[in-house]
């Protein structure tokens, strides 16, 4: 389905990231996980952003990295601006009689376990969530504060292109050593990575070892 609907709010989280709140269509129905195509009211061409909120919120949210032209344009955006998106699209991640997740997330990935996260924690179901989530840097790290926040939720933070040191964040690239330490019985867990392609295909390589 195609809606035509409006940005209630825009927060900056970090230097070249922002989420968009977007007005609920009122028949509009989503899981964590789903994506949506956007377009702006100028733009011919849509393209796939996944929502970082979870159905119990208010608003649609989507949380956006300027990297070209789509969303270059789409920061000029400004509260009350009219945007197009069509969906639901896409695997929701919840899944029948599991009861644990680990995601591997780099860059704006985290999106969708975002708000897969947020989802859990409200319906307070008997789950445990870990993400291995990877950033280049401090700087680039996304809801932080709301996950520290979370009680089912433990995020192993890594920084790729960091200088310093951060107290509780590991300066390497996610590999199959820090996931041991960190998941007891990794076959017992639902594994999900999300992010670059190419990372993607690297941690799938590590699922698959290690499960
Ligand atoms: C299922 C799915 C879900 C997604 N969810 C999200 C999400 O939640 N949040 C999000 O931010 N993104 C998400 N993306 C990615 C998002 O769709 C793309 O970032 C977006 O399409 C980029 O569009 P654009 O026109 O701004 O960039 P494009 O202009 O198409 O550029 C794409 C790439 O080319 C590079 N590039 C562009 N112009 C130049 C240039 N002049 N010089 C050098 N390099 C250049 C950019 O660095 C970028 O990496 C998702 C993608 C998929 C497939």
């Amino acid at each position: 389905m195609k809606y035509k609907t409006t940005i209630t709010k825009i927060i900056n989280e970090t230097y070249d990231t922002k989420t968009f709140m977007i007005k609920k269509p009122a028949n509009f129905k989503y899981e964590p996980g789903h994506f949506c195509m956007i377009r702006t009211g100028e733009q011919e061409i849509a393209k796939p952003f996944s929502l970082s909120s979870s159905p119990h919120e208010k608003t649609l949210d989507f949380t956006i990295k300027k990297v070209g032209e789509m969303t270059t344009k789409m920061f000029e955006l400004k509260k009350g601006s009219e945007i197009i998106i069509e969906g639901p699209f896409g695997e929701p991640f919840k899944k029948e009689n599991c009861n644990k997740y680990a995601f591997i997330a780099g860059g704006t990935g985290i999106d969708p376990i975002y708000g897969f996260a947020k989802n859990m924690e409200h319906e307070n179901k008997n789950v445990q969530i870990t993400i291995f989530y990877s950033s280049k840097t401090l700087d680039d790290v996304l809801f932080k504060k709301n996950f520290d926040l979370m009680k089912k939720v433990k995020v192993i933070y890594f920084l790729t292109n960091e200088n310093k040191k951060i107290n509780g964040m590991i300066n390497s690239r996610i590999n199959a050593e820090k996931i041991l330490e960190n998941i007891e019985k990794p076959k017992d867990w639902k594994w999900k990575a999300i992010g670059p392609s190419n990372m993607v295909v690297d941690m799938n390589k590590i699922i698959s070892k290690i499960t």
